[in-house]
């Protein structure tokens, strides 16, 4: 909550598969400065409570602070959840809630960080990592592949010109469900974080497995993934083969189960594990994007979702898959603010 004594005028939330993305414009009440500052929270969905508890706290500081009545407070949803907990939000604040089209605030919330925001948009590669962009005016037309629990690709070609033309569901909630089952991580972050420092060439099949080479008459490096996971069954079994040979009363083989992931005795671990998933969704959706971009001649991509969280190997996946399959034709774009496209395009359709 602001500690301090600004007035909270209005509240935005987009309420999504997993997260709520919250934004809050507060303003310093005596300050001669013109306009204020954004404020961005999220939290759970399935702790939807905490939000809505979150958003009465800012109401009633207000009143008690500023007086202000609670009609004063301006509070606009979006997302599934603006309909799925529209009464809950209502009466717990018992301020009127106004709704917003989803695609719409994405749109208008992207618009406005391109346009507006200075750095916010940036490119990245290995090399130069994150390279900020001016802001420009001349933005359209472009793909958006907003990367949250699924993924929406939406085709924009002027300010309320949009279209969504395609998605996959194979996105963050994937990611986020198979990690849960295969690693003993308990958040998104811890995720990330294993991903970090796995190694995927432990679990993945790639090209210099089967050539013990590169396959450089097509392009490939022998480091190229040939088949996500595809190591795993052939390495298990290696792996059972070995506590097997070792073993001296033969009858109890069947009935021993193979070595935890991350025991010392394990071929791979969670952190390989996590590499290899977070490699395979990226590259899947950075290559629909592409086909998506040269079906609808489009070389400018914009990829948002808290899915992204700017983790390095997310966005680098992301932009070589844009890179190499468009022969660097099209170029991948990343945002500050990734997760609250939508969130902020509520927010400025009833801006103050
Ligand atoms: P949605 O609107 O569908 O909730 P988001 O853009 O908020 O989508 O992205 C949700 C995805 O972001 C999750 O599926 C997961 O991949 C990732 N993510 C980032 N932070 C978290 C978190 N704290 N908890 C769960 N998932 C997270």
């Amino acid at each position: 909550l602001p500690y301090h004594t600004a007035v909270v005028s209005h509240i935005a939330v987009d309420i999504g598969g997993t997260l709520a993305k919250l934004v809050y414009f507060s303003r310093e009440p005596y300050s001669r400065e013109p306009g204020g500052r954004l404020n961005f929270i999220n939290f759970e969905t399935n702790r939807i409570d905490d939000c809505i508890e979150f958003m009465n706290q800012l109401k009633m500081k207000q009143q008690t602070l500023n007086g202000s009545k609670p009609e004063e407070l301006c509070v606009i949803a979006t997302g599934g959840g603006a309909y799925k907990f529209y009464d809950r939000i209502r009466d717990v604040l018992g301020v009127d809630v106004l709704r917003e089209d989803e695609m719409e605030c994405l749109i208008i919330g992207l618009d406005f960080f391109i346009t507006e925001i200075p750095r916010e948009v940036f490119t990245y590669s290995e090399t130069h990592l994150m390279r900020f962009e001016d802001q420009r005016s001349d933005i359209y037309p472009y793909l958006l592949v907003n990367i949250g629990s699924g993924v929406s690709m939406i085709k924009v070609s002027g300010p309320r010109a949009y279209e969504r033309v395609g998605g996959t569901s194979l996105g963050g909630g994937t990611l986020w469900g198979l990690l849960s089952l295969l690693t003993g991580a308990g958040s998104f972050d811890e995720m990330l974080d294993l991903a970090e420092r796995g190694n995927n060439a432990k679990v993945d099949m790639l090209v210099g497995d089967i050539y013990g080479t590169d396959y450089g008459k097509i392009g490939l490096k022998s480091s190229t993934i040939a088949s996500s996971f595809g190591k795993v069954f052939r390495i298990k079994q290696e792996a059972e083969k070995g506590t097997e040979c070792q073993s001296t009363d033969p009858t109890s083989v069947d009935d021993r189960p193979p070595p935890a992931a991350d025991s010392p005795a394990a071929p791979f671990s969670s952190a390989d594990v996590s590499r290899s998933l977070l490699y395979a969704i990226s590259n899947n959706i950075g290559q629909i994007a592409y086909l998506q971009s040269e079906k609808h001649s489009l070389s400018t991509i914009y990829f948002g979702g808290s899915f992204i969280r700017g983790h390095r190997q997310t966005m680098n996946t992301l932009s070589y898959a844009i890179k190499f399959w468009s022969k660097g034709e099209k170029k991948a774009y990343f945002l500050r603010h990734e997760g609250y496209l939508g969130a902020v395009g509520a927010f400025l359709k009833r801006q103050p």
